[in-house]
Order: C-alpha cells, then structure tokens, then sequence
C-alpha cells in the first residue's frame, strides 16, 4: 500500500509500459562509464571519481546544490568529453540504447551543436555524428526488441548570438531527423526575445521550437516565450502555477497568462526530479504537476538530465505515481499528451498512439487484472 492506501503498480510496469519523452538533453544523458572512457582516451584528468558508482552519485550531488547555474555547471565534463566525431556518436548509439531499454517509444532529444566546436569540428559535422549515433541505436534496440523512434531537437544557448544559424539548421537537416530547435541556458538576464530573428525565422519557415522559460524565472519569461517568441511547447514551465490561485475550496482561479496556456493546450515539459534539483519544486510531493494535471493542462513528463538526476523515465513515472497514487490510466494520459505534443506530423504520432502507445497499455491493464 502507498501512504494514500492504494495499491503500487509492480515495478516493472513503470519500464514496460511505453513512454513518450519530449525533454532530454545529449549531454545530460551520458552513461558514468562512458565518461571514464572517453577521458582516459583524451587524457582528461579533471573526473572527480574514477569508478562509475561514485562518478554517478557525484553528478546527482553537484546537481542538487539547488542552485540553477551550479546544476548547469556539471556539464563542464561531460561536454569537454565530447568534442569529437567517435565520442558523439557512442554518446547518441547510447542515448538511443538506454531510452529503448527503459520502455521509450518515441523521443525527442536535443543538444547545442555550438558547445561541441573545441577540437576543430563543424557544427555540420557535430550534427552528423550525433544523427549517425541514433541510427545506429534505434537499429540495434530494434535487433534487440525494443523500437524506438527518435527526433532531434538542435538547442541555441541563451546566451549566444547564434541562435538564428542554429535554426538555420534546424531546417537544412528537417529531412533528416531534425525535428525542431529550443534555446536552453541561464534564464535570468537572457531573456528569450534576445533571439527574435531565430523565432520569426522559424515561424516563416513552418517549423517547430520550445523554449526552456519558467524554470528559475516566473511569469515574465513565460509569458514572453509564448507571447513574444511564439514557442509551440514550453520547457518546465513550472512557473505558471505562480498565475494559479488555489481557494479555500480547493477550486482554483486561473489569471490571464494561465487560462491562455490551458486554453490553447500549450504542452508544458516538466521534469519533476530536475526540478526539485535546481529549487523549482520543493519535492516530488509538492510538484505543481499534481495540480497541473488536475486542471487539465497539456502536462508531459520527462527527464531532462538522466546523469545529473540519476534518473530515466520509468524512475521519473514511479515517482509520480508515489506521490500521487497515479495509475496506468494516469500514466497512459501522460504519455498521449506527450505524443499528440511531439513535433512529428500528425498522422505519424497518431501511428504511434494507436500502434505502439494504446496497445501497450491496454496488454499491461489486462495483465495486471488477472
Ligand atoms: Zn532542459
């Protein structure tokens, strides 16, 4: 029994069910091991762990400091160890593997090709073995029964300026797995209309962006990403629960920029773990997802950062369900907003809902009743 006296789903339901992941970052996802790997290939002493275990346990702690800039400073090593082709590719053949493994059907992964250029290779180049690496996966999870789909989101950092060459590639490559483009970094001082040209550009272009906003900063960045930049989806987004009022009743009163988000179904990404991790949330427990869902916002669940938050997506689905005593119903909700939110073509996520996402559930529902 939970502490709400019902019944927890057995383990393993939360990796067999299938799971749609719309938040996770290239460089957040790598495997301790590989690191150790790819730095002694290099030469690069700066790890402060040699064993996979306690290089593991050492990102989750730095990233936990609840500070937005010192979670961001864990990526140090993990992109100074991927600045080559060979390292890019093994990191995404990786990704691709340990997603499937854990029960994703489909993803969207994104990283900024801008923060792998140290060693002398091209954005285009960095783009290339990162799409090579995930088709190596998806084939070999798919030998190895798993199927995976993956999309690439291509990031702009906040605090460049060249966000509109990214998004340039962003449809140069939309053939090619590149799905859509996102701006990631600090929010506070780089506000996302910074990058107007990158957005306009595009919107003219008919193609898809998110924008992290709402993570450490409130409504203004929220309001902004959605108003100004137009964003399709918003990363985290938390924040939007600052235009919610909750009354003594327990209905709840919805302010201008919050009924305009549910209204439109604007998808929020949200990453419960990494949130509690950088202080957007207080705890898992107190995670505004729980009233999110509730009102029936357009709520995803993802990971953002499987390192640094020692986490995947089934961890992050049997979190939740402690916390909130979700179910396979909730669950299967989740994942279906997640796919109708995915920036594939519609009848291409409708394949997936009804193929892989109902399917799933309806054998794992049958299973569990006997
Ligand atoms: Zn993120």
């Amino acid at each position: 029994m939970t502490s709400h006296g019902v019944a927890p789903l057995p383990s393993e339901v939360f990796v067999r069910a299938p799971k749609v992941l719309l938040h996770d970052h290239l460089d957040g996802g790598l495997r301790p091991q590989t690191l150790l790997d790819l730095a002694a290939e290099v030469g690069y002493t700066d790890l402060p762990a040699g064993d996979p275990v306690a290089l593991g346990a050492w990102f989750v702690e730095a990233a936990s400091s609840g500070s937005l800039e010192r979670y961001l400073e864990t990526f140090a090593h993990t992109v100074a160890l991927t600045q080559t082709a060979s390292a890019l590719h093994r990191v995404a053949r990786e990704c691709a593997l340990d997603l499937a493994a854990d029960g994703v059907v489909y993803v969207e992964v994104r990283f900024a090709p801008e923060l792998h250029l140290t060693r002398g290779l091209t954005m285009r180049e960095v783009i290339d073995a990162v799409l090579a690496g995930f088709t190596e996966g998806t084939m070999e999870a798919k030998a190895a029964g798993h199927w995976i789909r993956i999309g690439t989101l291509l990031t702009a950092m906040r605090t460049s300026s060249n966000a509109r060459e990214v998004a340039e590639f962003v449809v140069e490559y939309r053939d090619r797995g590149v799905v859509g483009f996102d701006i990631a970094g600090a929010e506070a001082g780089y506000p996302p209309t910074r990058h107007l040209d990158a957005f306009h550009y595009l919107q003219r272009e008919n193609s898809h962006f998110t924008i992290h906003a709402g993570e450490a900063f409130g409504l203004p960045s929220i309001w902004e990403a959605i108003q100004w930049c137009g964003a399709d989806r918003l990363g985290h987004g938390v924040r939007i629960v600052d235009d919610i009022e909750v009354n003594p009743d327990g209905t709840a009163t919805l302010g201008r920029l919050a009924a305009y988000v549910r209204d439109r179904r604007i998808p929020l990404e949200m990453c419960p773990s990494s949130n509690v991790q950088t202080g957007a949330a207080a705890s898992i427990a107190e995670h505004p997802i729980g009233l999110l869902r509730g009102l029936g916002f357009r709520v995803t669940v993802n990971t953002d950062n499987r390192l640094m938050s020692g986490t995947s997506m089934s961890r992050e689905f049997a979190l939740l369900s402690e916390a909130f005593d979700y179910t396979l119903d909730d669950m299967q909700w989740f994942t279906v907003n997640a796919m109708k939110s995915a920036f594939i073509p519609f009848d291409e996520r409708l394949e997936i809902i009804n193929d892989r996402i109902k399917p799933g559930y309806a054998a794992l529902r049958a299973e569990l009743a006997d």
